[in-house]
């Protein structure tokens, strides 16, 4: 299929196409003894996915394992609709967020808050999931990939307080959902995901550090795809938080309401992507993905917390 890359090492990339754009959001099975699906993307991404497992040879009885970096409607919100199709599957997540995987009601009331009507074209309902085949994820945890390989997870919040980075111990993948920020492909492009309620600058620097030492070869970005140079791309992660967290202070200490430091901290930052001077529909996807909105919220809410 041709949304489905193969990566080495038994793992491929799938496109989940979030509602119907092309990378923007990956999903990745190891495929093995024992399958396992990192991330379904969201619940109208569900058959996509369904799809490009059939075509990898795993049927409905076959997938061992599903596992989420965190339960943001971008990576889990299709949990409920997998777990229905792929009935032996266990599924995976931090104890933070397992509850909201049972019942997303709570889950569904704050993402409607925040995308309003937006939020059936872009993500769908988050359908529940029985709670007896949810398995909850401490500060570290493991999945049994078969073969005596194993997906290490590692408790590494900041962007989201459910979140966990995975290493897979056959290749040294580290999954990384969002704790490392965004990546696009196409410009090598590199921009922060500090949105609200969770966002917290010295967390997320710590979780970054926890994944430079776990010494992974590559790291797998939700959004979206593989990168070899591990060390200089977590450098970049942790400094594009910085550069935000810093201007939006400044603006914030100008008396600025939202509006007007999103508006600054996006004008003051555009030349660093490459994307923002590429065509509308890249901006247009970069902004979905990491938006100046979300971002300068994100880290307003956490300085407003912090009383700082
Ligand atoms: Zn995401």
């Amino acid at each position: 299929m041709d949304n489905v890359t193969p990566l080495g090492g038994d793992v491929y990339e799938i496109d989940t196409r979030m509602a119907g754009y092309s990378g923007i959001t990956a999903g990745y099975l190891i495929l093995g003894d024992r399958p396992c699906l990192v991330e379904t993307g969201t619940s109208t991404s569900a058959p996509v996915v369904r799809d490009a497992l059939a075509s990898l040879g795993v049927g409905p009885d076959d997938l061992a394992t599903v596992v989420v970096t965190h339960i943001h409607l971008d990576h889990a919100g299709g949990v409920g609709d997998i777990a229905g199709y792929f009935p032996s599957a266990e599924i995976v997540v931090h104890e933070k967020g397992a509850r909201h995987l049972a019942d997303p009601t709570r889950l569904m009331a704050s993402a409607k808050m925040v995308w309003g009507g937006r939020l059936d074209t872009l993500f769908g309902t988050l359908a529940p999931t029985d709670a007896s085949r949810i398995r909850a994820l401490g500060d570290v945890g493991s999945v049994d990939l078969g073969n005596g390989r194993t997906l290490a997870s590692h408790y590494s919040p900041g962007h989201a307080k459910h979140h966990v980075g995975l290493l897979d111990s056959l290749t040294g993948d580290l999954y990384v959902g969002d704790a490392a920020g965004v990546y696009l492909p196409e410009t090598g492009d590199l921009r922060p995901a500090s949105p609200p309620p969770d966002f917290d600058l010295e967390v997320a620097l710590r979780s970054i550090g926890l994944f430079e030492s776990l010494g992974p070869q590559r790291l797998l970005f939700s959004h979206y795809g593989p990168v070899d140079d591990v060390p200089a791309t977590l450098e970049r992660s942790a400094e594009e938080l910085r550069v935000w967290v810093d201007l939006t202070k400044q603006a914030r200490s100008e008396g600025l309401d939202l509006d007007h430091a999103v508006a600054m901290v996006r004008d003051r930052t555009r030349e660093r992507y490459l994307a923002l001077q590429s065509d509308p529909a890249t901006v247009e996807r970069f902004e979905l993905l990491s938006g100046a909105e979300s971002n300068v919220g994100g880290i307003m809410h956490w300085l407003d917390r912090a009383g700082s």
